[in-house]
């Protein structure tokens, strides 16, 4: 028999809505993103693109529309009509440990171990024992290559080194959706390539990511679909090999001349 199950879409946003004050950030953005998807978004500073990722995880509250992880409307309860209803926290953080955030800047705590930073959450958000987070913290260290480091303080590492440690710190937590939102930007320029190299590597290895980057080559090449933001909306979106050979609209065009 044949299966027409679909799988479960890794996200999906509907007419997001999002001002600060009477400034409109986020003008009805619509996006579905499928599990192992890798989804980069571009576009000019100020586009709204680290307001939608905070949006996704609800870190900042949107106006309207919807957001849906893995099936799971997050931020308001599903169904409560125009008088929304703001999820109580507890399920709100149950939701959010499923989405992975990695920042431009780290972060990192300055008075944990690298280790230390990495079991912190998996034992006080996930409820993991001691002995299991370590291990599982080791693994996502050596994921990224940092595992000699594991005793080290954040102090002591290079800045690729600290957005490795960042990177790993959120894998600890098993997330099924990860958000990047221009993690190379503050690193000196002969840094970017570890941190991207480790992006590369998780997204070969299947994990739906949405990278939010000025790295045109890594999107390019890493990326299944680039989408462009300008002024708070998508004005295109498609395979990386399209939209840098050929994009169609004036604001992408005007963007990709602008870089070379
Ligand atoms: P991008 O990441 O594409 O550079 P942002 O999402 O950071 O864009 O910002 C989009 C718009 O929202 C900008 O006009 C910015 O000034 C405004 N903005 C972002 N965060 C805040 C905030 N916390 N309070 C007020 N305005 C904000
Ligand atoms: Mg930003």
């Amino acid at each position: 028999m044949k299966d027409v199950s679909s799988p479960v879409p890794a996200l999906v946003i509907r007419r997001l809505w999002k001002s600060y004050g009477q400034n409109d950030v986020l003008k009805g953005v619509s996006l579905q993103v499928e599990p192992q998807e890798v989804v980069t978004i571009i576009g000019p500073s100020g586009s709204g693109k680290s307001t939608l990722l905070q949006c996704i995880n609800f870190m900042e509250p949107f106006d309207d529309g919807e957001v849906i992880v893995n099936g799971k409307h997050i931020g308001y309860l599903p169904n409560t009509g125009s008088t929304r209803v703001r999820m109580p926290e507890k399920q709100l953080n149950l939701l959010r440990r499923d989405i992975g955030i990695v920042f431009q800047q780290y972060n990192l705590f300055p008075h944990l171990t690298v280790l230390g930073n990495v079991i912190e959450a998996p034992i006080h958000v996930r409820g993991l024992s001691r002995e299991e987070a370590i291990a599982r913290g080791r693994q996502q260290l050596d994921k990224v290559g940092l595992l000699v480091k594991q005793n080290a303080y954040p102090s002591e590492l290079s800045g690729g080194q600290q957005q490795r440690v960042a990177i790993a710190r959120a894998l600890a937590m098993s997330p099924q959706l990860m958000l990047f939102d221009e993690v190379t930007s503050a690193l000196d320029p002969e840094l970017v390539g570890e941190v991207l190299a480790t992006m590369r590597t998780l997204a070969q290895e299947g994990m739906t990511m949405i990278v939010v980057t000025h790295e045109m080559a890594f999107a390019r090449d890493v990326s299944d679909r680039v989408i462009f933001m300008d002024d708070g909306n998508i004005v295109e979106s498609g395979r990386p090999d399209v939209f840098f050979s050929n994009p169609t609209h004036d604001r992408s065009k005007a963007f990709l001349r602008r870089l070379n």
